[in-house]
């Protein structure tokens, strides 16, 4: 494990992206919150306001329903209108050079589809918030009607198959997407250089994707603003803010610009793609 100085670290990112065949990310809901959109873990966020309601509960009353969307639309209401800040903007620049070749998300915010980067690039374990489905004939809805059609009604969403709608994500006891955790395993194991940024790599299992790639023999950076479990398995961690962080990666098309501890750009050339 290295920790060194803010500065030098970022050079050392640069270097590391420089040097690599094929870079991941796996984010956390820390890239989000300079977009307004609050994370789970920080003292007083508003996602722990309210006990889980669990998938279970969901699918076995119609009052759980009722107030599982209640909490969706307040919580949308605290963050409609975010758009992708600095972290998002440079994992697209990552990807649009080629460089990076997947983001593994656990946000549910759709930001990093925002930011410019491919669905096909994505790879959401957690689902999606930003729409809603249909649990029996997969039918996508969208939040506008849903929540128009429940106010109207003063009832759950129904799909016109009869099935029940529910957001796009992944509840507290429901099954982890089967393609999404595969295609995750796959990019973990076929990359060289894993960066976990914004998360408290606490929640599982999604965080065992970084010690995968480890084990895997990938470098694995952490870039966070506290400790994470993972910290002492990783090759480079970066604490700060990582709006900050990440800000200067990928400018300049393929070249990699840091700063240097005189705050002098520093550009790394890439030489393995
Ligand atoms: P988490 O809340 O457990 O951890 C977030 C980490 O990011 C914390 O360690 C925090 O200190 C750090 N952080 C926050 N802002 C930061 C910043 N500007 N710079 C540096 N570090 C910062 O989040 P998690 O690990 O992603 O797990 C939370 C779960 O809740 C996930 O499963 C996710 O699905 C869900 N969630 C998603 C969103 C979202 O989509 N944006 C938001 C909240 C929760």
């Amino acid at each position: 494990m290295k920790s060194v100085e803010q500065t030098s670290s970022r050079v050392e990112l640069a270097h590391l992206l420089s040097q690599c065949g094929n870079a991941v990310a796996f984010t956390g809901a820390g890239i989000s919150t300079e977009c307004g959109v609050p994370d789970f873990r920080s003292p007083g966020s508003a996602w722990r306001r309210n006990k889980p309601i669990p998938f279970a509960d969901f699918l076995a009353s119609e009052d759980m329903r009722l107030e599982a969307w209640r909490r969706k639309f307040a919580m949308d209401d605290i963050y409609a209108g975010a758009k992708p800040g600095r972290g998002h903007a440079a994992l697209q620049r990552l990807v649009a050079s080629g460089i990076m070749s997947a983001v593994i998300t656990q946000n549910i915010d759709g930001l990093h589809q925002q930011s410019g980067i491919p669905d096909a690039q994505i790879i959401e374990l957690h689902g999606n918030g930003t729409y809603a489905h249909c649990l029996q004939c997969g039918t996508r809805h969208e939040l506008a009607e849903v929540r128009a059609e429940m106010e109207s009604r003063c009832a759950p969403p129904l799909c016109g198959c009869g099935g029940i709608v529910k957001s796009a994500t992944i509840s507290f006891g429901q099954a982890m997407p089967r393609e999404a955790m595969q295609r995750a395993k796959g990019a973990t194991l076929a990359c060289d250089l894993f960066i976990a940024i914004g998360s408290s790599l606490l929640v599982q299992p999604a965080a065992s994707f970084p010690l995968l790639a480890k084990q895997n023999g990938a470098a694995l950076v952490i870039v966070n603003g506290e400790a994470t479990p993972l910290d002492d398995q990783a090759d480079l961690v970066l604490n700060g803010d990582i709006g900050d962080l990440l800000d200067t990666l990928g400018r300049d098309g393929g070249r990699f610009s840091s700063a240097t501890s005189d705050g002098r750009p520093q550009d790394t050339e890439k030489t393995s793609l």
